[in-house]
């Protein structure tokens, strides 16, 4: 069995063998808990979400590490703001993200680390690196010499002239911040130097007190937790410069192995053409979308409708487009329940067992969308919609068949069905009472108008003898 899937450093899709037995070794960076993950970072996660599941029903040996960044130049300024202790601090917004992750219907990595938790090995990777050359002191911070990397730069294809211009090999300029541009490579932070701003953050090291700089971090727990070289690593496609290739250089230089096979970079979420980010603070989080009647699950559904290599604009369009796609999927469900006679609400217990039957009769080009045209989600979710139209109506026998093709699709896309016992919004409510109240005084242009901010909304208005009925789009 093969995946293909685009590589960041060959610039090309590459076929993944994909071996039963053998540990599939994955890394995606997470989240650097100083505030609340907005949709953006979610696309990362859904993306990577969506990998490891296909990976689980082809019955591939997963072994998913996710790490918890509840340290570094972000954070400490968080809680010094906050008057908390970094623990406090870092500790809520973990529990925050948690709680995020599994109203996304996220699968729990195998294993989430903290990078305050693997201190003593990213000491060891840095005097590992001091050993080699591959590092120097100055001043009780410890940096990274990219000029002993012969092959920095290969990931994000930093060209010649660019290295050039650092002058590196002359010069040792160093550079302390976690996260930096382009123009600014220099050496970067292994170990950074105790500084009156980190307040009670501190660790003692042969270098001094201090703490590890954001890089280090991930290089240790990907050591620590997967070992030699891992299949995929994943992250947004911001990390691929400095923080990815500084993954590399550090790992590579001290362990001497290939770091890793195959890189998966996610576009951006954008805003108005803007990256979402904290930074810029045009993002929405599940909680602010929860508040207008976007559900989760919805959020999902629009975060995997679009190819993960393409930017993807944030627009409340997307949203009830997602918000109608995902009740027909619940309602086709639905039908194929009850035809079956299969208990609605054993539907989460046969998702968990459901494994990809070895010959697919209905939803082949589903999956081959998937697992052969580069995690392409877009084009599987175009299969299913054709799938449904051409088959609105299922024999016995053929509804037998598809069933377990079915449940495989739902698991893959993280999709857990709910019954589709419509609960109206009061705000929805309240528009469409308007409408009527409209209708029946003869104001159709004021009906009219309604009839559309509700469409707008995600509802259709269906009036009959009785009255009105509102259905989601
Ligand atoms: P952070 O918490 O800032 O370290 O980011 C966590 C993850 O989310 C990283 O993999 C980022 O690259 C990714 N990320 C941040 N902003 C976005 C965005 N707007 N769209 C997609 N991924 C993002
Ligand atoms: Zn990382």
């Amino acid at each position: 069995m093969e995946l293909n899937l685009f590589n960041t450093q060959s610039r090309q899709c590459e076929a993944i063998v994909l071996e039963p037995q053998k540990p599939f070794k994955t890394y995606c960076c997470g989240p650097t808990v100083y505030g609340p993950a907005h949709i953006g970072n979610f696309r990362t996660y859904v993306v990577q979400d969506v990998l490891v599941r296909l990976l689980k029903l082809l019955k591939v040996n997963v072994c998913y590490v996710r790490n918890i960044t509840d340290v570094d130049d972000k954070t400490i300024r968080g809680a010094r703001q906050n008057n908390q202790s970094l623990q406090e601090f870092t500790t809520y917004w973990t529990q925050r993200f948690h709680n995020d992750c599994e109203r996304l219907n996220l699968l729990p990595p195998t294993v989430e680390p903290k990078a305050t938790e693997t201190i003593d090995d990213q000491l060891a990777l840095i005097q590992l690196l001091m050993d080699n050359g591959y590092a120097y002191a100055r001043n009780g911070s410890v940096y990274f010499r990219i000029s002993a990397c012969k092959d920095y730069g290969k990931l994000s294809h930093l060209n010649e002239r660019e290295l050039q211009t650092q002058d590196l090999n002359s010069a040792e300029q160093a550079n302390d911040a976690d996260e930096y541009e382009r123009d600014q490579i220099a050496d970067f932070a292994l170990w950074k130097a105790y500084k009156p701003e980190d307040g009670t953050v501190a660790w003692n090291s042969p270098w001094g007190r201090g703490r590890p700089g954001w890089h280090t971090e991930c290089s240790a727990m990907t050591h620590r937790y997967l070992g030699g070289t891992l299949d995929v690593h994943s992250g947004g496609v911001d990390l691929v410069f400095p923080h990815h290739e500084n993954e590399i250089a550090q790992f590579e230089s001290a362990y001497k192995v290939p770091f890793v096979k195959h890189w998966l970079h996610i576009a951006h979420l954008r805003v108005n053409g803007q990256k979402m980010s904290k930074k810029l603070g045009n993002l929405y989080t599940l909680d602010s979308l929860q508040e207008q009647h976007y559900e989760p699950s919805t959020v999902r559904y629009a975060l995997i409708a679009g190819h993960y290599r393409k930017p993807l604009n944030f627009t409340f369009e997307n949203l009830n487009a997602a918000q109608s796609a995902l009740h027909k999927i619940y309602a086709y469900t639905q039908t194929l329940c009850k035809q079956l006679s299969v208990d609605f609400a054993n539907l989460p217990a046969l998702l968990q067992q459901a494994t990809l039957p070895d010959h697919l009769q209905w939803l082949q080009p589903f999956f081959d969308a998937l697992l052969h045209d580069d995690l392409n989600t877009p084009k599987a979710l175009g299969c299913l919609f054709s799938f449904m139209g051409q088959h609105p109506q299922l024999s016995l026998d053929e509804a037998k068949t598809v069933f377990p093709e079915w449940l495989a699709v739902l698991y893959a896309l993280g999709i857990q069905p709910v019954e589709q016992r419509i609960s109206i919004p009061a705000d929805i409510q309240e528009l469409a009472e308007k409408r009527w109240q409209c209708k029946c005084s003869g104001d159709y242009q004021a009906a009219d108008n309604l009839r559309k901010a509700l469409m707008d909304k995600g509802w259709r208005v269906l009036d009959n003898a009785q009255g009105y009925r509102i259905e989601p789009l």
